[in-house]
């Protein structure tokens, strides 16, 4: 987006109104999701994670081929195809995937997916 520069925290996108684009850093599967920007900065928050982007990269794990750390670049806001978490519904818990999570349908796929991760 050129706003690369000034891109050092999640928290920025506000100021660029833009949302995430992930990309895997496994060259084999390179996967690519955008993620709303409050769903995305709601998580880290909850995670306590490290919101300067360099960190969060390092943290991100790839729901398709599990491998860890991801790219994550500003798109521009408002795509309808990012992932986002429906108004009021509860953050993933730990080790729960934050795109899993946004697509469970109902609280039965959530508590479904609360138990895979407790193995
Ligand atoms: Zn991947």
């Amino acid at each position: 987006m050129g706003h690369n520069k000034t891109y050092k925290f999640l928290a920025d996108a506000e100021r660029y109104d833009a949302d995430f684009l992930v990309v895997c850093w496994n060259w084999r599967c390179r996967r690519r999701v955008v993620i709303d920007r409050a769903t995305l900065l709601a998580v880290i928050g909850h995670k306590r994670i490290n919101s300067w982007v360099e960190i969060a990269e390092t943290k991100m794990r790839c729901l398709r081929c599990d491998h860890r750390g991801a790219t994550i670049k500003l798109t521009p806001g408002g795509s309808p195809q990012a992932i986002k978490l429906q108004p009021g519904a509860p953050l993933p818990p730990k080790g729960v995937g934050l795109v899993d999570w946004c697509l469970a349908a109902d609280d039965v796929e959530r508590k479904r997916l609360i138990r895979q991760a407790r193995g």
